[in-house]
């Protein structure tokens, strides 16, 4: 295949090359009928298929029938990745039944801030839970014979000025968090495509980014699919294309085609990189473009939304066991979200949904006649609160119990902007503070996706969150409430008890046109934890109606055993978790970090054994210094528990840092790094010996090459150039460089 596509591309005109390489309108790609090379078409993503039905192609309108499943924050709370795959590879299937090549997602962004426009699409507020998921969703779609385009690449955490907004970030947090779920899925999944985003990262277009695209996508992570632009993101082509952007979408109406041609032409742009990305993207093309088409069964998709739905749902909070609800008693159901659920966001992910379920019919099936309804707030505000909430109120007292759904509106979360507060309606708030004032026994039901402000936490015994769960919601909720499905989901993300204590907080979405990224690794979690703030439920949090014990947790290299038990008469899932933590790291880390995790499903009182394999990377931060990532020697405590905030077993290892790195000795250099970090081993006795004076060999002898050598307590903050001037004449600039220079061969021989 590799040869026939070279092959091609020697027959192709430069138009027709540089044609390849932008959109033919907004969701195709252009074919070169003469050489038979065919036309592939594009349609979003994530959570279903939006592939537009009708001419003009370019507009956001109508579009075919398709099952909404749940979105990423509601799929990434099943904390299992068989269900994402299944669900993915759905998707996938109604793509092929529509003649679509590529979808545009999964997309694995992080949730640096609950108020970003567009986390309902992404995953998590953790990179390795992010690229876990996300493999399996890149696997889902690809196994059916359907590429994806992985997005958006990268650090795209906001809306808010988006085509401009400079994501101003250090190297070190780029790696462990904003670019690690990318690195993982490219390298397990392998991607067809990645998609660029908007934005700039220091200052550079994202893309036009010969770092991002050559040096780490590509070099470092050996992808070798093809890079396309977010719509319109494009600034300057030919830079672009010799970055290593190959596709511009959507069509730029030929004048980019024109500019690429004028390009080579004029020698400015060498002619073999305009045939290295046609052979990408002809690759791709000739994989992917789809010839056959079988529509996909929808009514089986539509049921599979909502079980998988109900896989999501993530029961926060079940004081005195108000959840599940007993059937066939009086019940009020309240919350217009009841007549018209909301289950996704708004922008280019917005699903022309094949069905939606009615939460009322979905409860009345379960619990019968005895459902009454109240609207309890409008959705548009035009109708009196105060009426509405009285309603309720005698709703909830004459059926004695009460379950309310509330959430945001549309119009809180979409792509194109952010949210300026984390605030409910204040008329559902005041709903909800009504009734449960009203009766005891109140279960909130959460249409949202992101957290949200919940001032009246502490008055609500049961709250269960839906997130923006798809179109078949409905049939989920009821599964949930009435306990025909024990639920087992977890959060994937915090939820913080105020804006104000969110990491991001005074970054969040920047001054102008620059954001400075001044949380650094501490997002989410890896911020609460270190800062000992309260919330309102940590990551990983999740209740079932039963309960489960961990036990005899075990480490074995890198291999990590325990025993997770249901401990209850229902069955249910557990989502056992494994966090590592660094206990006298070299340099600033987190608490603890997410490296493992299970869903596993239990009959009541039944006993499995879970075996979670750890590598590298799970012990590893990024060095700066050595642009390596490094397990540093040490001991690592092993957390394993049902939340980051519930540990029930914690294990202690031992890592010896087999082939540290090199990182170089400059006049710079500390001397508390050289004796402390192993990076510098490779010279850095000899280059002290040196530096000090010749007495120094007796202290070594006597406390070893180590920091209880007094004159390395001493000048531990000192830098190596400063003893020109404490050895007083003894040691010269020349002598100095004589060292460096050594130690610099040692480091490269
Ligand atoms: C969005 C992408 C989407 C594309 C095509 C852009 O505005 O950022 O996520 O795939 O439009 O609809």
């Amino acid at each position: 295949m590799n040869l026939n596509i070279k092959e091609l591309i020697q027959q192709m005109t430069l138009e027709e090359k540089a044609g390849l390489c932008s959109g033919n309108d907004s969701w195709t790609t252009k074919a070169v009928e003469r050489l038979g090379i065919p036309s592939m078409r594009l349609s979003d993503g994530p959570h279903g298929l939006r592939r537009p039905a009708s001419k003009p192609e370019g507009g956001y309108g109508s579009a075919v029938p398709a099952t909404c499943f749940p979105t990423a924050c509601a799929l990434a709370s099943s904390w299992d990745p068989e269900l994402v795959k299944t669900v993915a590879s759905a998707i996938a299937d109604e793509a092929k039944g529509e003649g679509v090549g590529i979808l545009l997602g999964p997309g694995v962004c992080m949730k640096r801030s609950p108020l970003c426009g567009r986390n309902f699409e992404y995953f998590s507020e953790d990179p390795y839970l992010a690229g876990v998921l996300g493999t399996s969703y890149v696997e889902g779609v690809q196994e059916r014979g359907i590429g994806v385009s992985l997005k958006h690449f990268a650090v795209n955490n906001q809306e808010t000025r988006r085509f401009t907004t400079s994501a101003n970030v250090d190297e070190r947090t780029l790696r462990e968090i904003y670019l690690a779920a990318f690195e993982m899925i490219v390298k397990q999944a392998k991607p067809a495509t990645i998609m660029e985003s908007y934005n700039r990262i220091n200052g550079e277009n994202a893309c036009q980014s010969d770092w991002l695209l050559n040096d780490i996508l590509r070099e470092e992570w050996g992808f070798d699919g093809f890079v396309m632009s977010d719509w319109n993101a494009v600034l300057d082509r030919v830079p672009s294309l010799k970055a290593g952007l190959d596709l511009e979408m959507p069509t730029s109406w030929g004048y980019r085609d024109a500019q690429i041609c004028e390009a080579v032409r004029s020698g400015e742009l060498e002619e073999s990189v305009l045939d290295r990305a046609c052979e990408r993207i002809l690759n791709i093309v000739f994989r992917y473009a789809v010839q056959t088409v079988e529509k996909a069964d929808l009514d089986a998709h539509h049921a599979l939304a909502g079980r998988a739905e109900a896989e999501c749902m993530v029961l926060l909070k079940n004081d005195r066991s108000v959840l599940p609800l007993d059937t066939d008693k009086p019940l009020a159901v309240i919350g217009e979200f009841c007549e018209k659920p909301r289950f996704q966001g708004g922008g280019s992910s917005h699903i022309n949904c094949y069905a939606v379920g009615s939460v009322l019919e979905a409860l009345r099936a379960k619990n019968g006649e005895k459902t009454v309804y109240a609207k309890g707030y409008s959705l548009d505000g035009t109708e009196n609160a105060d009426a509405l909430i009285r309603e309720a109120v005698a709703a909830a007292r004459s059926a004695g119990r009460a379950v309310i759904f509330a959430g945001l509106p549309d119009s809180a979360e979409s792509e194109g902007w952010d949210r300026r507060h984390m605030r409910m309606p204040e008329n559902q708030n005041r709903l909800i503070a009504a009734v449960t004032a009203a009766v005891p026994d109140v279960a909130v039901v959460l249409l949202a996706g992101a957290p949200v402000e919940m001032p009246w936490l502490s008055s609500v015994p049961a709250l269960l969150h839906a997130y923006l769960g798809g179109e078949n919601v409905a049939y989920a909720a009821a599964e949930v409430l009435f306990g025909d499905v024990n639920p087992s989901g977890h959060l994937a993300e915090t939820m913080p008890l105020r804006l104000q204590d969110t990491p991001s907080y005074l970054n969040f979405p920047g001054d102008r046109d620059e954001c400075c990224y001044g949380e650094r690794i501490y997002i989410g979690y890896r911020w609460y934890e270190k800062t000992e703030r309260a919330v309102a439920f940590p990551f990983g949090h999740g209740l079932s109606y039963t309960n489960f014990s961990i036990s005899d947790a075990r480490i074995n290299g890198n291999a990590v055993t325990f025993r997770v038990k249901n401990i209850g008469d229902r069955a249910g899932k557990a989502v056992c978790q494994l966090y590592v933590g660094q206990d006298s790291p070299i340099c600033d880390r987190p608490v603890k970090e997410l490296k493992g995790f299970a869903k596993v499903a239990l009959e009541p009182w039944e006993e499995k054994t879970v075996l979670l394999t750890l590598d590298d990377r799970s012990f590893a931060f990024y060095d700066t210094v050595c642009h390596a990532w490094r397990a540093t020697s040490g001991t690592y405590t092993i957390s394993i528990g049902f939340s980051s905030a519930d540990i029930r077993a914690v294990l202690k290892t031992d890592i010896l840092e087999k082939n540290p790195p090199k990182a170089p000795i400059t006049q710079n250099s500390l001397i508390g790094d050289l004796v402390t970090d192993p990076a510098y081993h490779y010279a850095a006795e000899d280059v002290l010996r040196r530096i000090f004076s010749p007495d120094l060999a007796y202290e070594i002898e006597q406390f070893g090459f180590t920091m209880n050598v007094p004159r390395f307590k001493r000048w531990r903050g000192s830098a190596l150039r400063q003893f020109i001037e404490y050895r007083r004449g003894e040691l010269t600039e020349d002598d100095l460089a004589a060292i460096l220079a050594d130690a610099e061969k040692k480091r490269t021989e």
